[in-house]
């Protein structure tokens, strides 16, 4: 069979057996057509069926959840976890708590994990999870509530060798506490089954940053290639969490001006620079909305979501040399992708799980811009997570230098994983088969030597 005819034909079956699921689509089938230059040179991939097999998780565990809130009422709502490759290791991935969770986001961001996983160089597998509830709003008392009530069920599936979830979307280092602090009630055991962790208890020093960090990095091993640098560049950054944060730091520390931050509600345009103590007070201590900032420091612009561009995001429509898309999924569309061409924006570096809709990517890769996706120029998280898990395992704990010294140099292995990966299919440059192909190679291989399990 055609890998051509293949890709349509598994594509056509997730269409059907996982209606509704477009996110989960839309990774599908971004992974499986960047396939096809390696699926064409060996046949082994398709003779073993693994396409078929790497768009089914191994294992999906949906649940119910009820907890008390604060007026004494009984709430309810549903968790997830997708433990979806375990080809190179035990699962790894991040729990999200927001209301837009779903089975499909779940999925895609679950099977988005296994290939970044694989690109990090360490042994780990993929999985993702989380739930529909919604973090804002809560006391701390309620969000303490549904994180025992979450672990409760949890707790059976995961293990420091079976599973070992991370923080997301809305889960933090508070409720990464929270959640901890159940699992070690109910099970008896002190080990390192979640990441994330306080550094009082585990935790390793600069995982916080390290997300953020190394998508500064990976931006930066990218430009070198092109003798270019981030110093002096405007840099546009949506997002105004874990990843934009540490994003919005590292830019600093390179000497590039990072002059945007977002949040659901709103954006920031701050021409001289985002004030960075300022975003995190707001951030971090108060948990507030950034409509905050423009009260805190008035030299900037805040523009409300009533106000974007019709079909997309004010932060895109702001000059800058690059941009650093650091919320959620599908917040660059094919609109804004244009306004950055047209500003002169060169690089597009994903800090977030795929920002970028399908549409606008299509348009990217035909563009001048270079473009880091995701998997690859985000890894510096869960890279960091298995640092944490390293730690744990042998009592220790490294200096904030030594694991950012180990984060630079995974990031400028995955990048140069996934650069020479694209020469070698004639593609230079085109990281999105790069990083698909390399990531994808490693975890087939291991299927295919581990038999059909
Ligand atoms: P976070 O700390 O919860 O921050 C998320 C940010 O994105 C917030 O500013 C939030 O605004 C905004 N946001 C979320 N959903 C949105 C929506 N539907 N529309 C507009 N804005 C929205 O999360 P994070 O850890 O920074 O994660 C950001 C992205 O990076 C996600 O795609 C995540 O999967 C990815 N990622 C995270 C890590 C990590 O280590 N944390 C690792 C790899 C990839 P509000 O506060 O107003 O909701």
């Amino acid at each position: 069979m055609l890998s051509s005819q293949k890709i349509e034909e598994i594509l056509e079956y997730i269409k059907e057996s996982s209606p509704g699921q477009d996110e989960f689509y839309q990774a599908t089938q971004e992974v499986l057509y960047s396939l096809k230059p390696l699926l064409d040179s060996d046949k082994r991939y398709l003779e073993q069926n693994i396409l078929d097999r790497i768009v089914v998780p191994e294992r999906t565990i949906i649940f119910r959840i009820n907890w008390i809130d604060d007026a004494g009422k009984i709430q309810t709502n549903v968790g997830y976890r997708v433990q979806f490759n375990s080809a190179i290791g035990p699962y790894k991935g991040g729990l999200r708590f927001h209301p837009s969770v779903n089975l499909g986001i779940v999925k895609f961001l679950g099977f988005e994990q296994i290939f970044k996983n694989s690109l990090t160089g360490l042994q780990i597998g993929g999985a993702k999870g989380g739930s529909n509830f919604n973090p804002k709003g809560k006391s701390d008392n309620e969000i303490m509530k549904f994180c025992q009530a979450f672990m409760s069920e949890l707790y059976k599936h995961i293990g420091k060798h079976k599973d070992v979830p991370a923080g997301d979307i809305g889960v933090g280092a508070r409720e990464i506490g929270f959640l901890f602090g159940q699992y070690k009630k109910l099970t008896g055991e002190f080990e390192g089954v979640l990441t994330g962790k306080g550094l009082n208890w585990g935790g390793s020093k600069a995982r916080k940053e390290a997300t953020g960090y190394g998508s500064v990095y990976f931006a930066e091993n990218f430009l070198n290639v092109y003798e270019k640098t981030l110093k002096g560049k405007r840099c546009a950054v949506s997002g105004s969490g874990n990843v934009a944060i540490y994003t919005i730091e590292k830019l600093y520390e390179l000497g590039a001006i990072p002059i945007s931050c977002s949040d659901s509600r709103g954006t920031i345009y701050h021409k001289d620079g985002i004030n960075l103590k300022a975003l995190k007070a707001i951030k971090e201590i108060h948990h507030a909305s950034l409509e905050e900032y423009a009260t805190v420091d008035c030299e900037c612009t805040y523009i409300p979501v009533a106000h974007y561009p019709k079909g997309g995001h004010a932060v895109w429509h702001l000059a800058c040399d690059v941009a650093f898309p650091s919320a959620t999924q599908n917040e660059l569309t094919v609109i804004d992708a244009q306004k950055l061409k047209e500003n002169g924006c060169i690089l597009i570096n994903e800090g977030a799980n795929m920002p970028t809709t399908a549409e606008a990517l299509e348009f990217i890769r035909e563009s001048e811009m270079l473009f880091s996706p995701g998997k690859a120029a985000n890894a510096g998280g869960v890279a960091t997570s298995q640092l944490e898990m390293s730690q744990n395992a042998s009592m220790a704990q490294w200096s904030f230098k030594e694991v950012d010294m180990k984060l630079q140099t995974i990031m400028k292995n995955i990048f140069t994983t996934a650069y020479n990966t694209s020469k070698e299919f004639g593609l230079e440059g085109d990281l999105v088969t790069g990083a698909n192909i390399a990531g994808f190679r490693k975890v087939a291989d291991s299927m295919i030597e581990q038999g059909a399990v």
